[in-house]
């Protein structure tokens, strides 16, 4: 009795275990982590590179942080959270955007406390956009470019099509409000202000603010019912050129269609805790923040409580500490941007605000430097 093993037909249908989803596959890793890894392995051949891949800054964390997170610690705070965030967090950071932001129509339970602004950005998108069915238009993103590297990739994810909004180092790689208007279509779903800028250094002025939200006003009443802005606020206390910072969400006109988002880890030096929040006022922002809650509890669950601790630390008593990094962060800024200047046919607008600079390089495009490293066209 013979039983011939059956021979092995590959049924396309059935997929490999090695294939894995078109979403992953057609994601770019991250631009920033690509830089490091490249000057990393430039320093192994012994070529002299001064890295500033990650916007990170140099500093510890305040003492006030260190010592509430600890004191939770021995306190035991250290079981699952309420899926919001804990109700202390949510109080202090409404608050704080209330009084600090001029943000309207904002309790606790229009706030979200978050595993840093990179999830609070991806669940903000995740509840926007919505993956197109067959044969329907994509819901649209118009997003100033240079941006910071995640937010086209995560838009992308939720289903959107991401619609480059270009500026030039002439205007501190601003938009103007003509061009917005022309940018809107009828999909326009949101758009990214994120002042002061990753990766630009520059920010808007109020008055320009004033003016893109009455361009999203008035295109929100006729062309594009749907739109909404994303304000990406976490370099908000690192300000240091003309301009005062303003909340966009503090705008009557454009309050109830924007959701903020903003965190610890760059004005507090708390990157690793991963923290951050998101806010949006009215009914409007209600729904939206209930949306991101249900998201928030299929994925990560909720904030680390001890994590949570050190952040009201921080945000209640780490003001001098904030003050002393901003200075610092001035100074820096202020030496890098004369170095760059310096550098013949590089072009760098003033950085006003956050840790960067973004020097236009074209005139080096296709030449080689000294060491032999070839600036190629992108
Ligand atoms: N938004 C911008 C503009 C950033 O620069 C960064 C960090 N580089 C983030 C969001 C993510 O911040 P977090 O560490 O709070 O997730």
């Amino acid at each position: 009795t013979t039983n011939p093993t059956p021979a092995r037909v590959k049924d396309p249908l059935i997929p490999s275990p090695m294939h894995l989803s078109s979403r992953v596959t057609g994601l770019k890793p991250s631009a920033t982590l690509a830089v490091a890894n490249l000057a990393a392995s430039l320093k192994r051949r012994g070529v002299p590179v001064l890295s500033f891949a990650a916007g990170e800054p140099d500093f510890d964390s305040p003492q006030a942080a260190k010592d509430a997170a600890a004191q939770a610690l021995a306190n035991n705070d250290t079981r699952y959270l309420p899926t919001a965030g804990d109700p202390a967090s949510r109080q202090l950071v409404a608050q704080i955007l209330t009084r600090d932001n001029h943000i309207p129509d904002l309790t606790p339970d229009h706030v979200a406390i978050t595993t840093g602004v990179k999830m609070a950005l991806y669940l903000t998108f995740q509840a926007l956009f919505d993956h197109p069915a067959p044969a329907q238009e994509p819901d649209e993103l118009l997003l100033p470019v240079p941006a910071w590297v995640s937010f086209a990739p995560m838009a992308q994810l939720a289903g959107a099509r991401v619609v480059p909004l270009p500026t030039t180092p002439e205007s501190d790689f601003k938009i103007t409000p003509a061009q917005l208007k022309a940018a809107i279509s009828p999909r326009a779903r949101a758009l990214v202000i994120n002042s002061p800028s990753n990766p630009c250094g520059t920010m808007y002025s109020p008055d320009e603010l004033g003016a893109l939200a009455a361009v999203v006003a008035d295109a929100a009443a006729t062309t594009a019912p749907n739109l909404v802005v994303v304000a990406d606020e976490l370099y908000q206390k690192i300000v240091f050129g003309p301009h005062r910072f303003m909340s966009i969400g503090s705008i009557p006109g454009i309050a109830q269609r924007t959701l903020t988002v903003n965190g610890p880890a760059k004005a507090y030096a708390m990157t690793g805790w991963r923290l951050g929040w998101v806010s949006g006022s009215g009914d409007f922002g209600k729904a939206a923040i209930d949306a991101i809650v249900k998201l928030q509890g299929q994925t990560t669950t909720a904030v680390t409580g001890f994590s949570a601790a050190g952040m009201r630390a921080a945000l209640t008593s780490s003001h001098d500490d904030v003050e002393r990094m901003r200075l610092a962060f001035a100074r820096r800024a202020q030496l890098i941007h004369r170095l760059l200047s310096d550098i013949p046919g590089l072009r760098v607008p003033r950085p006003d605000g956050a840790f960067y600079a973004f020097p236009d390089i074209s005139h080096y495009l296709g030449k080689s430097t000294r060491a032999g490293l070839r600036l190629d066209t992108p």
